[in-house]
């Protein structure tokens, strides 16, 4: 992720098309070069006018936004959170077959949930039960335990301490020109391309920091 201001777009770690045909290249080029470059712009246009805050990373920007100025803080929530959301959803995906590279998070959804199928059902509810727009997480709470959360527009579960493993975008630009308003068509094929070997990455930090 980017060190500090000004934050960059960094390039999608495979080709447009590569998700095809689960997520087709015209979302996905209008989702990384529109909507998460505007997030970057609108972040920079804030951070530009605050010095004391150009060297903070994204991180401690976004945790730390409720002791700042109201404006800045509400330019942080919005347009730190999407920076910081798109980056780790775009991330988190990938068109090599990952499955069995999910490693120590395989064990630990099958002793959370039960086998991997009855977490992929309990996370499609939470994706499907975001009214409006949002992102459902797969996250590790303070005691090391796989949490299904839910957030709304661009807040991330960092503010609450709860560290992510796993993402997916359930913006209506996300999915709307495939799917049209059928999100759990999107939710399914998303699932198709979630990239276990980087879930299990995360899975892992995630752990460190809690021991
Ligand atoms: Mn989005």
């Amino acid at each position: 992720m980017n060190e500090h201001y000004p934050f960059v777009n960094p390039p999608l770690p495979y080709a447009y098309d590569a998700l095809e045909p689960c997520i087709d290249a015209l979302t996905m080029c209008l989702h990384h070069d529109r909507h998460l470059q505007t997030y970057v712009n609108n972040l920079n246009a804030t951070l530009k006018d605050c010095p004391d805050l150009q060297d903070w990373p994204l991180e401690k920007l976004i945790c730390n936004a409720d002791c700042l100025k109201k404006d800045v803080q509400k330019s942080i929530r919005n347009n730190g959170g999407g920076v910081y959301n798109h980056i780790f959803y775009f991330n988190g995906m990938s068109d090599s077959d990952t499955r069995c590279k999910a490693g120590k998070l395989h064990d630990a959804l099958v002793k959370e949930f039960g086998c991997v199928e009855a977490f992929y059902h309990e996370f499609e509810e939470k994706a499907m039960s975001v009214f409006g727009s949002g992102y459902a997480w797969l996250t590790v709470d303070q005691n090391g335990k796989l949490k299904i959360i839910t957030t709304a527009n661009q807040d991330t579960p960092i503010v609450q301490n709860l560290c992510p493993v796993l993402t997916i975008d359930v913006w209506e630009h996300a999915y709307y020109l495939k799917h049209y308003n059928e999100r759990i068509a999107y939710i399914y094929n998303w699932f198709q391309v979630v990239d276990w070997e980087c879930a299990n990455m995360h899975y892992l930090e995630c752990l460190k920091c809690r021991n």
